[in-house]
């Protein structure tokens, strides 16, 4: 046997079994039948990592007549070929259209299993992802590795309108800012299903890099008086009263309040981050990392605005 045929063999022996555990990985996810026609799975309440193949966000699939319609595809092309594999499973039809809710990775790196499917955003997500899209591949590729195989930039090609009519369902497309670059919630009138993308987030800490803290809070009080029975929200488990939101508004207002507070007394960076984060807010999920990502990218403003020019 040639040493090219050997390598060829190991690489493929190497590929298959990476496929196999990272099927079994996703297989594990918990999975929320909302209703017979509309699934949830539900990604890790973790950071990237090699060990979760990346999938630590919520992807929801919606049956109809049609096919299969996917909200949010995964982190890369392996977790979006099992969507599809989940969906043919599941529903015994393809998916035939896919919605990405925000321009972060962890949302929309798996629509390249879905070629020749049409993709919907938001424009702002559309532009945001067709600028930053490469930085982040990059950026996953380091922190996730080998389960990023194959996987290539899918930007949606469609704007997203302001109503959506899928199966039984016709959804309220929210576009709105707040959490990122152009964030899109879907809500169902009649049901009172809220996708909420990541607009809210249960049990784990909001991601607030591209956030406008004020503006998300008014979304939240926006979503809120919309009185969803069901909230499917970006990361956590389906939550079938309305306190997912409540904690998500709690939470930015306290990091708000916290950030203007130590901007007031110009309290160093360094030493914000060495306080750390008060009990209250302990039990959310990767809470250390994103507050820390938080004074890293938003304390700077504060400080800003409490910084007085010294007379000459
Ligand atoms: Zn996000």
């Amino acid at each position: 046997m040639s040493w090219l045929r050997l390598f060829g063999l190991i690489q493929l022996a190497l590929l298959s079994q990476l496929a196999w555990a990272n099927d079994v990985f996703f297989d594990s996810l918990p999975r929320t039948e909302v209703a017979p026609d509309l699934l949830v799975v539900e990604g890790r309440n973790e950071l990237f990592d090699a060990s979760n193949y990346g999938a630590i966000a919520n992807s929801i699939l919606i049956d109809s007549a049609r096919g299969v319609l996917v909200i949010d595809t995964g982190s890369n092309t392996l977790f979006g070929d099992w969507l599809q594999r989940l969906a043919e499973r599941h529903f015994n039809r393809p998916v035939v259209g896919v919605i990405n809710t925000h321009g972060h990775p962890d949302h929309w790196f798996g629509n390249a299993a879905f070629d020749g499917v049409p993709k919907l955003a938001t424009r702002q997500m559309i532009d945001y992802s067709r600028s930053a899209g490469s930085d982040l591949l990059n950026t996953l590729y380091a922190t996730v590795g080998d389960a990023m195989i194959g996987t290539q930039l899918a930007v949606p090609d469609l704007t997203i309108g302001s109503t959506l009519q899928w199966g039984r369902y016709l959804f309220e497309v929210i576009s709105l800012n707040g959490h990122s670059h152009g964030d899109a919630a879907l809500f169902d009138t009649e049901r009172g299903i809220l996708i909420a993308g990541d607009l809210v987030f249960n049990g784990r800490s909001p991601t607030t890099p591209h956030a406008d803290i004020a503006t998300w809070i008014q979304v939240l009080t926006s979503l809120e008086a919309r009185a969803p029975a069901v909230v499917i929200p970006g990361h956590g488990t389906v939550d079938r009263t309305t306190a997912s939101i409540r904690e998500t508004m709690r939470y930015l207002q306290w990091l708000d309040q916290y950030l203007r507070d130590a901007a007031q007394d110009a309290v160093d960076p360094a030493q914000l981050l060495a306080q750390g984060v008060p009990r209250e807010w302990r039990h959310l999920a990767v809470v250390d990392t994103e507050f820390e990502r938080s004074v890293i990218h938003l304390y700077s403003a504060y400080e800003a605005e409490y910084t007085k020019e010294v007379p000459r």
